[in-house]
């Protein structure tokens, strides 16, 4: 008999194409036929300019070509070089550092640390909670692990906030079946919707998860996923809420995945970190050989003149003012677009989920694939989730935001 498979039988599993590739190709295709100006490619995920090309920031550009080759050709030490992780801690951080023992483990981008987080953090066949709308990456990570995802009911739309008695429901239920948890939470500028856990509903979460903590003695881990942080309004505004975790107690253990990829528009240079937030020195120094080791098993180390680029900016206040600058003028910019599409929105009476800030506004919709598939007939390119449409105001220029609202309401 034929063979037509080899693949071991946990890897086996259906072939799904990558819807933002795929919608993202055909949206190139129509930019080609029709011409850039007729189509609003809103489906990437990268900061784009008004013409549709990748912006990055010149003084990181600059500083990593005038880099000597040894610096970019030399491996990295496998937890990352010492200067990059001291540094990641002040880039993510800032000044609001949490009071606990902190460390840090390079990875490449934020997708590492999620990687690491799930290997490390949860047993084979746990359930991992994360909000109904999520990045998809968190469920192909979670299977390709032997895990799966399970979600809580993100919003309320009647208060336009976050649903947190469902979130406290699916943490409660899921501690009575397993001994240990991982929640991922993407906050600030949340992927899809731009949101943000405010600060009240962070102190309601924060004084449940311990209480939680106290009341079963299992072990809670809270991954939070900040890839967009940088892009999330002041330092202040998007970093206020790591108060939060100042002197938590052993058995609650927070995670921050930070990335290099939208802050420091190093995308493809793969470079990232893994932090901790731990109760004493013996668990952070666990979370520190275990996220080696991990490092070590799948990829070695990372990328070196990536990780250069942030450590460098640490020590030289002109370099890091010049990436400062540049990330604060196409922050204006991001905010810009932002305000158009969600002012046009509300003059078209498109309903969308609650919006913070950040590279993505979603839209709630019935049917979004055949929503997303009429709007492609208007030459309009969005992303269709299981709940709704993304729209990508991080790649599609001000005047473009304000015209999406009205093309999309007229489908729904
Ligand atoms: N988390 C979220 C929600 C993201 O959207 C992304 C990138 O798109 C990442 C993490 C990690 O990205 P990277 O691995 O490029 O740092």
């Amino acid at each position: 008999m034929a063979i037509h498979s080899m693949v071991a039988a946990h890897s086996k599993r259906p072939v799904v194409p990558d819807i933002i590739f795929g919608t993202s190709k055909e949206a190139q295709d129509a930019e080609a036929k029709f011409g850039k100006e007729a189509v609003i490619n809103a489906t990437i995920g990268a900061l784009m300019d008004d013409e549709g090309e990748l912006i990055f920031f010149n003084s990181v550009m600059k500083h990593i070509r005038e880099m000597p080759d040894a610096k970019l050709a030399a491996y990295a030490p496998i937890s990352g070089i010492p200067d990059y992780l001291e540094s990641v801690k002040h880039a993510c951080f800032k000044d609001f550092m949490p009071k606990g023992y902190i460390e840090a483990v390079a990875t490449p981008g934020g997708t590492g640390a999620i990687k690491h987080a799930v290997w490390n953090y949860t047993d084979m066949g746990d359930e991992i909670l994360t909000a109904n709308w999520y990045w998809a990456p968190y469920k192909t990570i979670a299977e390709e692990h032997g895990r799966k995802l399970r979600t809580f009911n993100f919003f309320n739309f009647e208060t336009n906030s976050m649903d947190v008695p469902a979130f406290k429901a699916e943490v409660e239920s899921l501690l009575k079946i397993q001994d240990r948890l991982l929640i991922i939470l993407n906050t600030p500028a949340h992927n899809p919707t731009g949101y943000s856990v405010s600060d009240s509903e962070w102190t309601e979460v924060n004084a449940f998860l311990r209480e939680k903590a106290a009341e079963t003695g299992k072990k809670i881990i809270l991954f939070v996923d900040v890839a967009y942080i940088d892009f999330a309004g002041t330092a202040e505004a998007s970093r206020r809420f790591f108060g939060n975790f100042d002197n938590l107690p052993e058995n609650l253990l927070v995670l921050v995945g930070y990335s290099m990829s939208k802050g420091y528009t190093l995308y493809g240079m793969r470079c990232g970190a893994i932090l901790c937030v731990a109760a004493n020195q013996e668990i952070a120094t666990e979370f520190k050989d275990v996220c080696s080791f991990s490092n070590r098993g799948a990829w070695s180390n990372g990328t070196r003149a990536a990780m250069h680029a942030l450590a460098d900016a640490y020590k030289d206040p002109a370099y890091l003012s010049a990436i400062e600058t540049e990330r604060e003028f196409f922050r204006a910019l991001l905010d810009r677009r932002n305000n158009a599409f969600i002012e046009a929105a509300k003059e078209a009476g498109l309903r969308t989920v609650p919006f913070t800030a950040g590279f993505f506004v979603s839209i709630p919709c019935e049917d979004p694939m055949a929503v997303a598939a009429k709007l492609k007939e208007d030459n309009l390119f969005v992303i269709p989730l299981q709940k709704g449409l993304r729209f990508a105001p991080c790649a599609v220029s001000e005047e473009k935001c304000r015209k999406a609202p009205a093309m999309i309401k007229k489908y729904l």
